[in-house]
C-alpha cells in the first residue's frame, strides 16, 4: 500500500494550491459579502488549466486521469472557498458522470465535452418538496407522448439552479411505486415549460446558485432519457462518486480552518504569551488535525479504489458521513480558538462553519448515511416505512 503522492500528483496539488492562493483567495471575501456567484470566465480558466473533467476520458475532452486527481484539486480549492471548487466538483464527480457512465454515445458527445471545456454546467434535480430523505417518494412525472416525454412537477434546493445549462432530473416514468418507477431525463435550460423559482437564501453557500426547478407540461425529446425506469440503482451508484466529492469539500474547508487556527494561535497573545502555549488550545489543534487526517484517509481510499470508475458504495458512504461530521467539529473548534474574532465576519472561520454545515444535508443527510452504512455492513435493507 502506497501512502505517498507520485510526482505528477504532487505537481498537480502544488499548481492548484498556488492558483487558489493567488487567483481566488483575494476574491473570496467580496463574493461572500455580495453573495455573488463566481464569474463564468473562471470556469474557462479552470478548463484551460486542465482541471475540469479530470477523470473523464480524453475522447470526451476530459483529462483521462482519475477521481483521485479530481479530489486533490477539489481539496486545494475548497481550502480557500467552495466557489472555485464547484466547477471541478461538478465536472469530475457531479451529474455529468451519470451521462458519461450510462448515457448513449450521442448523449455523451453532446453533453460531456462542453462541461470539460468550461462552457456548460450540469446540475442534478432529485429532491422535491415532499421527497427529501424519502427520495423514492418523488412525484415529478414524465409521460411518453409520441417522440417526447411530458414532464410535470417540481424539484427543490437544486445546486446550480437557474445558472446551469443542463439538468439530470430524476422522474417517475410509470405508476410503479418507489424506486422501480424512477429514471433520469436530461432537460436543457430554455426548454418551454421549464422555469426556475426564486434563489434560495441559505445560511452558507453564499453566491452558489440554488433554486426550485418547475416543470409544467415541459416536452423533452425521448432520446434524452439517460437512465431508464427501474435503473434507479445506476443513478445511485454514480451518486456514490458525488459523495466522495462532497466529503472532499468538507475536507478542504476543515483543512483551511485548521490552518487559520494554527496561524491565529501563534499570533494572538493573552496573559503575555501566544495562546498556542496554553494546553487547552493545543488540545483543540490536535483534535482538529486528528479528524482532518482521518477524513483524508477515508476519502483517499474510496477514490483511489474508484480509479476512473465508480467507488465501492460502503467506502464512499463512510468517507462522506465521517467528513460531514468532521467539518462541523473542526470548524467549531477553529472558531473557538479565534475567540470573539472567530464569530466576526472579519475573519473567514464563520463562513467556513456555515459552508461546512451544508454538506451534511446535501447529497443525503448524516442520519440517512448512517442507515445506509448499517444496511451495507449487515447486508440487510431497513424499510423506513414499516
Ligand atoms: C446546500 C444544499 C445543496 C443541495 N443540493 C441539492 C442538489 O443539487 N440536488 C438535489 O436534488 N437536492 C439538493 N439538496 C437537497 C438535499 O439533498 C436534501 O435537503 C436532503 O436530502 C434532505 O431532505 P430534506 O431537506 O427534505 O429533509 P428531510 O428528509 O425532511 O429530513 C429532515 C430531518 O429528518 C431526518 N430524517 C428523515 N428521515 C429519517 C429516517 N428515516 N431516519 C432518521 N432520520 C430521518 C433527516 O436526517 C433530517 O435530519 C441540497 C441541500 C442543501 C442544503
Amino acid at each position: 500500500m502506497e501512502f505517498q503522492l507520485n510526482e505528477e500528483q504532487k505537481m498537480l496539488k502544488k499548481m492548484v494550491h498556488e492558483l487558489a492562493e493567488k487567483e481566488f483567495r483575494p476574491k473570496v471575501a467580496e463574493w461572500e459579502a455580495e453573495a455573488e456567484h463566481m464569474p463564468r470566465e473562471y470556469f474557462k480558466k479552470l478548463a484551460d488549466l486542465g482541471l475540469l473533467g479530470l477523470p473523464i476520458p480524453v475522447e470526451y475532452e476530459g483529462q483521462g486521469r482519475t477521481a483521485f486527481e479530481a479530489i486533490l484539486a477539489i481539496e486545494e480549492l475548497a481550502r480557500v472557498s467552495i466557489q472555485p471548487a464547484m466547477p471541478v466538483f461538478e465536472s469530475s464527480v457531479g451529474p455529468v458522470r451519470v451521462i458519461e457512465q450510462f448515457g448513449t454515445e450521442e448523449q455523451k458527445r453532446k453533453y460531456v465535452p462542453p462541461v470539460c471545456r468550461g462552457e456548460s454546467w450540469i446540475a442534478v434535480g432529485m429532491t422535491e418538496p415532499e421527497a427529501g430523505s424519502a427520495l423514492t417518494d418523488l412525484s415529478t412525472r414524465a409521460v411518453l407522448d409520441g417522440d417526447n416525454y411530458v414532464v410535470n412537477g417540481m424539484k427543490r434546493f437544486i445546486s446550480g439552479g437557474g445558472e446551469a445549462e443542463v439538468y439530470v432530473v430524476y422522474v417517475r416514468l410509470s405508476e410503479q411505486k418507489g424506486a422501480k418507477g424512477i429514471g433520469g431525463l436530461i432537460i436543457e435550460k430554455g426548454t418551454p415549460g421549464f422555469s426556475f423559482g426564486k434563489q434560495e437564501q441559505f445560511m452558507g453557500f453564499r453566491g452558489a446558485p440554488s433554486c426550485d426547478l418547475i416543470f409544467e407540461d415541459c416536452r423533452v425529446p425521448k432520446e434524452n432519457l439517460v437512465v431508464k425506469e427501474g435503473d434507479f440503482r445506476k443513478l445511485m451508484t454514480a451518486f456514490d462518486l458525488e459523495r466522495c466529492g462532497n466529503a472532499t469539500m468538507c475536507l478542504g474547508i476543515a483543512q483551511g480552518a485548521l490552518e487559520e487556527a494554527m496561524a491565529y494561535s501563534q499570533q494572538r497573545k493573552q496573559w503575555g504569551k501566544e495562546i498556542c502555549e496554553f494546553q487547552a488550545i493545543q488540545s483543540m489543534l490536535a483534535d482538529m488535525a486528528l479528524r482532518v487526517e482521518a477524513s483524508r484517509l477515508l476519502i483517499y481510499r474510496a477514490t483511489v479504489n474508484a480509479a476512473a470508475g465508480l467507488p465501492v458504495p460502503l467506502e464512499a458512504n463512510l468517507a462522506k458521513c465521517f467528513a460531514n461530521q468532521m467539518v462541523r467539529e473542526v470548524t467549531g473548534l477553529a472558531l473557538q480558538v479565534h475567540g470573539g474574532y472567530g464569530y466576526s465576519k472579519d475573519y473567514p472561520i464563520e463562513r467556513m462553519l456555515r459552508d461546512g454545515w451544508g454538506w451534511g444535508v446535501a447529497g443525503g443527510t448524516i442520519e440517512i448515511q448512517k442507515i445506509t452504512i448499517a444496511s451495507q455492513l449487515l447486508n440487510r435493507r431497513f424499510d423506513q416505512r414499516k
